[in-house]
């Protein structure tokens, strides 16, 4: 099974307009011949649609950093997935370590913004991933387990093989520690065997691998058999 490689660069909460621009502008030249890879760009809220209109004709694609589960309604400072559509966006990513760690995120919220994401027609790149401590402690499997099982939970069948799963190790994001290939092989290898117990789709999902990925780092983790791309938050900025 031939899966595209797919590059995600997770802006955070980093740039002024003037950057993010500037930053979108050069991946645009720079990749205007590459067609053998998805490349998505998730800039804060405020640079979706100016980097949209800068992205114009082009194949890059845009995601949002997160949605709210309601279409609309009385909630400050959240953005629904209709209007992350409206300005351009293709993607969204869902249960990033950061909005589970800092925003309460749950397996529930992922759950309910993973079907939002669906309704407002949004491809969802879904999160998941251990802290040191549970790796530690010999539980990364059952904490990627059940941030699947409860994740996709009595919507198993909503699953799209145009989902895309990033496999996030907390400890590894930010940090400059880098999951090693077997790691991360052994990691994606699991998450898709236990996607093929819930969805028929399994083998045609793209799994990213993410955290402290480098121009260095990435071409051996790349080249696993069941990681077919990455989420990159630091190094996407430049
Ligand atoms: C991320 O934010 O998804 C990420 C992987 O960050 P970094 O590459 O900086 O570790």
């Amino acid at each position: 099974m031939t899966r595209k490689i797919v590059i995600a660069g997770n802006w955070k909460m980093n740039t002024t307009l003037e950057e993010g621009l500037q930053l979108a502008t050069s991946i645009r030249n720079k990749t205007e011949k590459t067609t053998d890879l998805d490349i998505i760009l998730c800039p804060p809220f405020t640079h979706l649609h100016p980097v949209s209109q800068c992205l114009e004709n082009s194949a890059i694609q845009l995601g949002g950093q997160t949605l709210h589960m309601q279409e609309k309604g009385a909630y400050t400072g959240d953005i629904s997935g209709t209007m992350l559509r409206q300005v351009g966006c293709a993607h969204v990513l869902i249960g990033h370590s950061e909005q589970r760690q800092y925003h309460q995120e749950t397996n529930h919220s992922v759950r309910e913004k993973y079907i939002a994401a669906l309704k407002a027609s949004l491809i969802p790149i879904v999160c998941v991933g251990e802290s040191q401590e549970e790796r530690e402690s010999g539980q990364t499997f059952t904490v990627l387990e059940t941030q699947l099982r409860e994740g996709f939970q009595g919507i198993e069948n909503q699953i799209q093989a145009s989902c895309i799963i990033a496999y996030e190790p907390v400890w590894a994001i930010g940090t400059g520690l880098v999951a090693t290939p077997q790691q991360a092989q052994e990691a994606h290898a699991f998450i898709r065997q236990t996607l093929k117990s819930i969805t028929p789709y399994a083998n045609e999902i793209r799994l990213l691998y993410g955290g402290s990925i480098k121009p260095d780092n990435f071409s051996q983790i790349i080249q696993q058999e069941d990681i077919d791309g990455g989420l990159i938050g630091g190094a996407s900025l430049t």
